[in-house]
């Protein structure tokens, strides 16, 4: 029984891996039962109307298409099948209109007395990347505040300074500092100083809507709040609307020399992203305005070109 057909037939079957195997040309010989039912209703490089089908024209067809994916697989199959690599493992994503969904694509060969053939495996392999997605926003978060931190700002600015570059739009970057924050600490206590961090944080969530901004909690009690694409005139609008609304919280500093509520000081700089400069001076630039922001009496913008708000 073990050595028949029907039993191996069946093994392969009740695998829940979608497999499928071809010959040397791409032509498909065999599909499992879970190929079969999955591309019944599903697209994604699986298709159950195999019969006389060739994988690899199939994936050439869907790359023509404009489907990176499938044109990453079909190379990566041809590297198999020219033995110029003995594997070829590949990530994909597959969402349906209704749930995210990730695959794994293994392709083996194997070698019989006739010929070799090769084996391509699905195996779904959502569980994990959720997980991931997880852990890596997780990362990107600051605990406290629950708005981007440090780490996923850095990665952003740079993404954000070489796409500006490409498209020869400026950027502009406010840095916010919270006036005499320790006086409020030490007047109110320090749990009282996380609360108006968080009520910060929600403040600036509404300061960064578009796909190239972001607002960012930069260290302690100093936030960053970028404007991709935006010039200087859009993002003092902006900076101007921003420490309106952080001192309409109205929270109290009594102690604070400057106003007896909570305020803020920014430094607000724009740059065209060159060959010759890097976001590194964009962040240097707007720290030098936040200084001269806080010695001129702090509640106020400090822009480039020495204008103030
Ligand atoms: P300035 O107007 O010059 O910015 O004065 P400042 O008091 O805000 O600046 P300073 O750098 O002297 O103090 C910053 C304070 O921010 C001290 C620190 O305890 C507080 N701080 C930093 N992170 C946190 C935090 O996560 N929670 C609370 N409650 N306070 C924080
Ligand atoms: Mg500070
Ligand atoms: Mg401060």
């Amino acid at each position: 029984m073990i050595e028949s057909y029907d039993f191996l037939k069946s093994v392969l079957d009740t695998i829940t891996d979608h497999i499928v195997t071809i010959d040397s040309d791409g032509d498909i010989l065999y599909v499992n039962k879970s190929w079969d039912s999955f591309g019944q209703s599903n697209a994604c490089l699986i298709d159950s109307a195999w019969h006389g089908v060739n994988y690899l024209n199939e994936c050439d067809k869907a790359a023509v298409m404009g489907d990176d994916l499938a044109a990453r697989a079909a190379s990566g199959i041809r590297a198999v099948l020219k033995a110029e690599e003995d594997k070829f493992y590949f990530e994909y994503p597959c969402h349906s209109p209704t749930e995210k969904r990730w695959f794994m694509m293994r392709v083996t060969p194997f070698v019989t007395q006739e010929d070799t053939y090769f084996v391509i495996s699905h195996q779904n392999i959502t569980e994990r990347k959720l997980i991931e997605e997880d852990v890596l926003s997780l990362s990107r978060i600051d605990g406290l505040t629950g708005i981007p931190n440090r780490r996923y700002f850095n990665e952003f600015i740079e993404n954000e300074w070489k796409r500006c570059h490409r498209l020869s739009m400026p950027i502009s970057l406010a840095l916010m500092d919270l006036d005499h924050f320790k006086l409020l600490n030490d007047t109110y206590g320090h749990q009282v100083g996380d609360e108006c961090l968080k009520s910060v944080g929600r403040v600036l969530k509404g300061f960064s809507k578009r796909p190239g901004d972001i607002s960012a909690r930069y260290g302690g009690e100093e936030f960053a709040i970028l404007y991709g694409g935006t010039n200087l005139e859009q993002a003092k609008v902006l900076t101007i609307e921003l420490l309106n609304e952080i001192r309409s919280l109205n929270i109290p500093n009594e102690k604070a020399p400057t106003l007896p509520t909570l305020t803020a000081s920014i430094g607000l700089a724009e740059m065209y992203p060159g060959n010759k400069n890097s976001e590194i001076d964009l962040i240097r630039e707007a720290d030098k305005l936040l200084y001269l922001a806080k010695e001129s009496g702090r509640n106020k913008i400090s822009l480039f070109l020495d204008s103030d708000a």
